[in-house]
């Protein structure tokens, strides 16, 4: 078993004490962070083969809801909100969907994932099976959830219990994978009739799967609910069982504080799509209250054609600026904070104690990124470097990225894909599904 140890001025290690090492010594044994520590009094493990790097080391980000494969209607649909935006344009095109569709769509979206630093994506996706065979391909780990979806734009999937069945059958055939975890996905308790719904939830619990669902996204989505229900999509979902299950809710936008507090006392993690909201002006998302309240608030990018960029930094950066524009305080989330939810906090909401850190015994899941003196300059006092990684950061900066150990990126470039080749292909099929 080879040991590789990476030396670097900074290591943003996101571990229980939140240690920032300068200069940091990871080592990496076995697709593990085996030891962690101040590169001048960490020595090193005997026969370990040492790399010093420039710039930063940091755990890769968690980006904890996206349809990645979506790269294949980015842009369509400009304009329009959330629920015209689905039915009009979204939904239409994805019934044409093959599933090398969404294999080249999830190979080409992987690739900028990766690029941009994120090591672990959760998915919500048709042709899940085809999703986890892109992001292998990359060498991404992914967390693919197979949406429920029950409408008649999409019904080449089956009936509700062929799809969960399906689910169950790819959560059983990837159980020993290393990068594959399965997920089940009803889409929203607006596009899940009632008995469905349950019985994912049920499902999800008894198999100790995720529960991947949106949640208020939009101010009226819970309407039908309340009126035949008399109550929010939140406790509709308590009443149903669901919050029995490991949930991820995306979004939470719409959220009262009587929702906030099941949420907290049931242990739903939360993920914060700001890019998203702010495109499609879905609302504010009260993320201080939710923190507040000790519920995980993961960073997400949701999917390309709803941030079309799918980049981690621009992510965190309108996290700050929507929250700060919210509260009217210029204090409310600072860069610390998004860092940590696009990291440590977002594994967390996930359900995952093996990603998100640099800590022992997590996964070798590693961002190393260049301080580019033009872009990350000046630097008065030592804060100031990773005040300016999450302000001014762009994707540009992420020179090596290793997921399980593996370098996936290697100054620059992925080393698993031929990226024009797939771009490519990638446009041809997104003209197919405009129908043009
Ligand atoms: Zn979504």
């Amino acid at each position: 078993m080879t040991t590789v140890r990476y030396e670097a001025p900074h290591v943003v290690t996101q571990d229980r004490d939140d240690r920032w090492l300068s200069p940091g010594a990871v080592e990496v044994s076995n697709g593990r962070i085996s030891a962690v520590g101040p590169a001048d009094k960490l020595s090193p493990s005997e026969d370990a083969v040492v790399h010093r790097l420039d710039g930063m080391l940091l755990p890769g980000f968690v980006n904890a809801h996206a349809h990645t494969p979506m790269v294949l209607l980015r842009g369509a649909g400009e304009g329009l909100p959330v629920d015209r935006w689905l039915t009009e344009v979204m939904w239409p095109r994805e019934g044409r969907l093959t599933p090398d569709d969404v294999q080249w769509g999830m190979l080409l979206g992987a690739a900028q994932l990766v690029s941009g630093g994120i090591t672990t994506s959760a998915e919500m996706y048709f042709h899940g099976e085809e999703v986890a065979a892109a992001a292998r391909e990359v060498g991404l780990r992914c967390i693919v959830a197979p949406p429920l979806l029950v409408t008649d734009d999409i019904s080449l999937f089956g009936t509700w219990e062929q799809q969960l069945e399906s689910a169950l059958a790819q959560a059983r055939a990837n159980q020993d994978d290393e990068l594959i975890d399965v997920a089940l996905g009803p889409h929203s308790a607006y596009a899940v009739p009632e008995e469905p719904l349950r019985e994912a939830a049920r499902l999800a619990a008894d198999n100790d799967l995720l529960l991947h669902i949106h949640v208020a996204e939009q101010e009226h989505e819970g309407d039908a609910i309340m009126r035949q229900h008399g109550v929010t999509v939140p406790h509709y979902l308590e009443q149903l069982g669901a919050l029995e299950a490991r949930v991820l809710a995306a979004h939470g936008v719409w959220l009262t504080p009587d929702d906030i507090a099941l949420f907290a006392e049931r242990g739903v993690g939360v993920a914060h799509c700001p890019a998203s909201n702010g495109k499609h002006a879905s609302g504010l998302a009260p993320v201080t209250e939710l923190r507040e309240a000790g519920i995980r608030v993961a960073i997400a990018t949701d999917g390309p054609a709803s941030h079309d960029r799918l980049d981690p930094f621009e992510e965190m950066r309108t996290a700050m600026r929507l929250a700060r524009l919210r509260q009217e305080d210029a204090n409310a989330l600072g860069p610390r904070d998004v860092l940590r939810m696009a990291t440590r906090e977002a594994a967390e909401a996930l359900g995952r104690d093996d990603i998100g850190a640099i800590e022992v015994g997590r996964r070798a899941d590693l961002v190393h990124l260049d301080l580019d003196p033009v872009v990350l300059s000046p630097v008065v006092e030592r804060e100031d470097v990773l005040t300016h990684v999450v302000w001014s950061g762009t994707p540009t900066l992420v020179r090596d990225v290793w997921i399980e150990g593996r370098k996936v990126v290697d100054a620059g470039e992925l080393t698993n894909l031929d990226l024009p080749v797939v771009a490519a292909e990638v446009a041809e099929r997104a003209r197919r599904l405009a129908g043009s």
